[in-house]
């Protein structure tokens, strides 16, 4: 039956004949069936009357979301395919408020996905930008060791980096430190010379661009509240059931999207869109927010490149560091501190369903009882500004409180398994349902996703022809 409808399909389509970018040639019947089949469901997505009927819908306008549609329609042109947003703007959160560093791999356990995709996605990221004119700035990185205690850690990251394959990185001591950054003191440091700086927001906006002149629609204030599956075809409809994804959102006036299938790349919400095709709720996310200073700009000139500390390896965020923008600006910090909203960028922001979805999630208890200290001392150095100087002053000691203000904050979304353990590596999920099958979910792309945006593009849509028919 159903390939009965399949044929009827293409034979409509070669006599209608309306889409423009198809030729007799490449809709042959004589060319196989199964081809022919393939090539004209696409026809008859393209003619069809549904403006808002989807090959392909990625739910998500950061920088994964993006980068993957981009990946996708240059790998399968012939489909339709759309971007949702609900935000009036791409990179609105994790991807347009973050340190905008390119980084090079250094941290990551060796083999895994994290540590290949980064190094990979470093290569690609300069490559992309040397391309298209997008401006990153190679300031490198020294990441700096202060007590002896720190040194056997210092030497075992240079190990890790060397085999992720991070190309000429080296150990220097105090007086290369120096000459690297002359404000800079520490024991030793590994130079990284690769790192460099961008502004994610702008390569976010850059390949939803890129996507668009590509052919694929971005749809923004479009806040996805349910998915659903049609099982019977519409009135007067002759598409069958081929797009059977039903997708609204929390709009009235706004449209039903239709699609074969669905990707989310929902960062802070990626746990809630899963949920929402019937997926497991774990990992779930947790809002950590990460607080910057901003060094006033007669001071800019304090440092060269990025100054990072010997990362505590009980926690995934890389510690407090000084970064220098694209724009001319220094960012020092952040720090994290459990967010009030999985949006909320300031202490007055706050959503009660948020935070009693955290507190209530056993995972999260579990880890604020073992670091309990910690988090009380980050949020101390939140709300004390110099408390937060006094440990950079350890990298840089000209450093004075006076030379900074409060400055932008960021959100990261955190993904939390129940026994409070930090989920490190991306999770790809779907469900068994018959809605769930068609739905892939990006359920964990921490940091550094934007460095490996490119990469995790790759993958993700290696996924997807492995998961769907397209
Ligand atoms: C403070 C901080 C510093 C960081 N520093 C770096 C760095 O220097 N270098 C680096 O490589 N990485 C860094 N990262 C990590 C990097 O920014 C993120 O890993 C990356 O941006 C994640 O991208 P994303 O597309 O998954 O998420 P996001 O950018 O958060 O995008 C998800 C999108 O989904 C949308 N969405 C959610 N729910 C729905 C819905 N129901 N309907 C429609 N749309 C929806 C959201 O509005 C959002 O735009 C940092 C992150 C933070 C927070």
């Amino acid at each position: 039956m159903a390939s009965y409808r399949l044929l009827r399909q293409h034979l409509r389509s070669i006599f209608s004949f309306t889409s423009p970018g198809t030729t007799f040639g490449e809709c042959n019947a004589f060319q196989g069936v199964c081809r022919a089949h393939k090539r004209c469901l696409a026809t008859s997505r393209k003619s069809n009357s549904d403006e808002h009927q989807y090959d392909l819908v990625i739910v998500g306008g950061g920088i994964v979301g993006t980068a993957t549609a981009q990946e996708l329609i240059t790998r399968h042109p012939q489909l339709r395919l759309a971007v949702l947003e609900k935000e009036s703007e791409l990179a609105a959160h994790q991807s347009g408020h973050n340190s905008g560093v390119i980084h090079a791999g250094i941290y990551y356990t060796p083999g895994s996905l994290k540590a290949k995709l980064c190094v990979k996605g470093l290569k690609m990221t300069y490559a992309y930008c040397d391309k298209h004119n997008i401006p990153y700035k190679k300031c490198g990185k020294l990441i700096v060791a202060l007590d002896p205690e720190e040194l056997p850690r210092l030497e075992g990251l240079l190990e890790r980096g060397q085999q992720n394959g991070v190309p000429d990185l080296k150990m220097v001591g105090p007086e290369q430190i120096k000459d690297i950054e002359p404000n800079c003191v520490g024991l030793k440091a590994i130079h990284s010379p690769h790192t460099g700086i961008i502004d994610w927001g702008l390569v976010t906006k850059h390949y939803g661009k890129q996507f668009e002149a590509q052919g694929g629609k971005v749809y923004t204030n479009f806040n996805v509240s349910e998915f659903g599956l049609r099982t019977e075809s519409k009135e007067n409809s002759s598409d069958g059931l081929t797009h059977p994804v039903q997708i609204k959102s929390n709009s009235k006036t706004g449209p039903v999207i239709s699609s074969r299938y669905v990707v989310t790349c929902g960062g802070l919400h990626s746990d809630r869109l899963a949920e929402k095709s019937g997926c497991d709720p774990e990992p779930r996310i947790v809002p950590f927010r990460g607080e910057y200073l901003l060094l006033s700009p007669e001071k800019s000139d304090l440092v060269r490149g990025n100054i990072y500390p010997v990362p505590d390896p009980r926690f995934p965020f890389l510690g407090v560091h000084f970064t220098p923008r694209t724009d001319g600006s220094v960012w020092l910090g952040p720090n994290a501190v459990l967010a009030f909203k999985r949006e909320g960028y300031g202490y007055t922001q706050f959503s009660l369903t948020d935070l009693a979805d955290a507190l209530s999630f056993r995972g999260l208890r579990k880890l604020a009882f073992q670091h309990l200290g910690y988090g009380i001392k980050e949020m101390y150095k939140g709300i004390y500004i110099r408390a937060q100087v006094k440990q950079l002053q350890r990298f840089v000691p000209s450093l004075r409180p006076q030379d900074v203000v409060r400055g932008p904050a960021g959100v990261r979304a955190q993904a939390l398994d129940r026994d409070g353990k930090l989920v490190d590596d991306f999770v790809f999920d779907c469900g068994t349902t018959d809605l769930g099958r068609r739905v892939l979910h990006v359920r964990n792309a921490p940091s550094p996703a934007a460095t490996s945006s490119l990469a995790i593009a790759e993958v993700v849509a290696d996924h997807v022809e492995k998961q769907f028919t397209l």
